[in-house]
C-alpha cells in the first residue's frame, strides 16, 4: 500500500523555522507501507527557515505580509504531479497547516486561533479521490492495551475469534444492558475475549443479538457500550449480508455508508442514551475513510476480492421480496442485513472509529436462503476474511 506522508511527521526539518513535527504513531505506519515523502512548501521553492504562512480569504500569506498564494500552488502541483507517477489512495498530512491540514487551519491572524479550512495541497488531494487525514486521526485509531480494538463478529464469522491469544474471558451475561435470558443462535458464541491477535490488543466478541429477536436497539448495543467501557477507540463490525443484484456479488465487502431501515435507534431509548454526550450524532463519515482506506489497501496487497458499498439495515427475520430489492437497488444499497445499524450509531455517539465489513453470502432476495446456508458461504470466504483483519489490525 502507498501512503503519501508530510515529510516534517517523518522528521525532515522543512517546517517554516527548520524544525520538524515527528510523530511516532506515523512514523511507525511508515515502517509497514510504501511510503512517499512530500513536502509542498519546499517543492514550491520557498526557503527553509521562512516567516509562518496563514490563510486568509481564499490566499496565503507569510507573517511578513508576503503573498505566497502562487508558490503554494505550485509546490501543490509539484507534489501532485510526482504522486500521478506513484499513485496513493491515502495521504496523512500535518495537520492545521496552510499547505496540508485537513479539516481545521489557521485562521490567518498568527494567533493560533483556528478556522474551518482545509490547506492548499490537502484540497487538491481530496478533489483528486484521495482520503486524506492527519497525523490525529492516525493516533487516535492506534491501539494500545489501554485501548484495544474492539472486533464484533457475525453468523459464521466468529472464527476469528480463535485468533486471540486469550488474556481473559468475559461472559456476555456479566456485561451491563445485555440481556441476561440471551441465547446464541448457531455460529455464535456468547463469550468476549480480551487478549492479542498477532500483537495487537484486542476484545473479540464472538457474536450479537439482534432486533428481529425481540430485543431493544439499547439491548443490542450493550456489546458498543461495554467495548467503549474497556477503553476501545476502533472498533470492527462483521457481519453477514445479502448481496443487492446489480449493485454487489457474494463475497467480501468493506461498508461505506449506511441507511437504518428498522425503525429503531438506541439513541431514542434510555438505556443507549445515558451514557452519550448528546444524541444529536454526525453520521457523515460513521465508517472511517481512513479504517475504511487501510481496508482496501490491505485486500489489494493481499489480492483478496473486496467490493464496497452502502449497508441497510432491516429489522427482519424475514429475507426481502423482490419489491423491497427492487427499492434497495433505487436507493443505492449494495448490502443489506439484520443488524450492525444500531451498532454503528452507538458507537458513533461513543466517537468511536469504526470499520465495517460484511461477508455477502447470498443475493439478496435469493430463494433458498437458510442459516445453514451463510454459515456454508462464511466457510468459504473464512481464510480471505481473516487475513484481511489481520492485516488492517498490522497496520494500525
Ligand atoms: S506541513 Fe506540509 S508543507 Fe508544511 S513543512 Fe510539513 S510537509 Fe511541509
Amino acid at each position: 500500500m502507498r501512503v503519501a506522508i508530510s515529510s516534517c511527521l517523518l522528521g525532515a526539518p522543512v517546517r517554516y523555522d527548520g524544525g520538524s513535527k515527528p510523530i511516532s504513531e506515523v512514523i511507525e505506519l511508515a515502517q509497514k507501507v510504501e511510503v512517499v515523502r512530500v513536502c509542498p512548501e519546499t517543492a514550491s521553492g520557498l526557503p527553509v527557515p521562512r516567516p509562518p504562512a496563514e490563510q486568509r480569504e481564499g490566499r496565503v500569506y507569510l507573517s511578513d505580509g508576503r503573498d505566497v498564494t502562487r508558490e503554494f500552488d505550485l509546490g501543490a502541483r509539484r507534489c501532485l504531479d510526482a504522486l500521478g507517477r506513484s499513485p496513493v489512495s491515502l495521504a496523512v498530512l500535518k495537520a492545521k497547516s496552510p499547505s496540508c491540514g485537513v479539516g481545521l487551519v489557521y485562521d490567518g491572524t498568527y494567533s493560533g486561533r483556528l478556522v474551518p479550512g482545509r490547506g492548499v495541497f490537502a484540497a487538491r488531494l481530496e478533489e483528486e479521490g484521495v482520503c486524506v487525514v492527519t497525523e490525529d486521526t492516525v493516533k487516535s485509531c492506534k491501539p494500545s492495551v489501554e485501548h484495544p480494538v474492539a472486533i464484533v463478529l457475525g453468523s459464521g464469522l466468529g472464527h476469528l475469534g480463535s485468533l486471540v491469544r486469550p488474556v481473559r474471558r468475559i461472559d456476555y451475561r456479566d456485561i451491563e444492558g445485555f440481556p441476561m435470558s440471551a441465547k446464541p443462535v448457531e455460529g455464535h458464541r456468547f463469550e468476549a475475549t480480551v487478549g492479542t491477535i498477532d500483537d495487537v490488543p484486542v476484545v473479540v466478541y464472538p457474536g450479537r443479538i439482534h432486533l428481529y429477536q425481540g430485543y431493544s436497539a439499547a439491548e443490542v448495543t450493550a456489546l458498543v457500550r461495554h467495548a467503549h467501557h474497556l477503553g476501545c477507540r476502533d472498533i470492527v463490525f462483521a457481519c453477514a449480508t445479502g448481496a443487492v443484484p446489480g449493485q454487489a456479488h457474494v463475497g467480501l465487502g468493506i461498508l461505506t455508508d449506511q441507511i437504518n431501515l428498522t425503525g429503531r435507534n438506541p439513541l431514542a431509548e434510555w438505556d443507549g442514551l445515558r451514557d452519550v454526550e448528546s444524541p444529536f450524532v454526525d453520521m457523515n463519515d460513521a465508517y472511517s475513510p481512513y479504517l475504511r482506506t487501510l481496508a482496501r489497501g490491505v485486500a489489494d496487497d493481499l489480492g483478496i476480492a473486496v467490493e464496497e458499498g452502502v449497508y441497510a439495515g432491516v429489522l427482519g427475520p424475514c429475507f426481502e421480496t423482490p419489491a423491497e430489492v427492487a427499492a434497495l437497488r433505487t436507493l443505492g444499497v449494495s448490502y443489506v442485513g439484520m443488524s450492525t445499524v444500531c451498532e454503528v450509531i452507538m458507537a458513533r455517539a461513543l466517537d468511536m472509529n469504526v470499520l465495517g465489513l460484511t461477508l455477502a453470502a447470498n443475493e439478496s432476495g435469493a430463494t433458498g436462503v437458510s442459516h445453514e446456508s451463510v454459515l456454508e458461504a462464511a466457510g468459504r470466504h473464512a481464510e480471505d476474511f481473516e487475513r484481511l483483519v489481520r492485516g488492517v489490525l498490522r497496520l494500525l
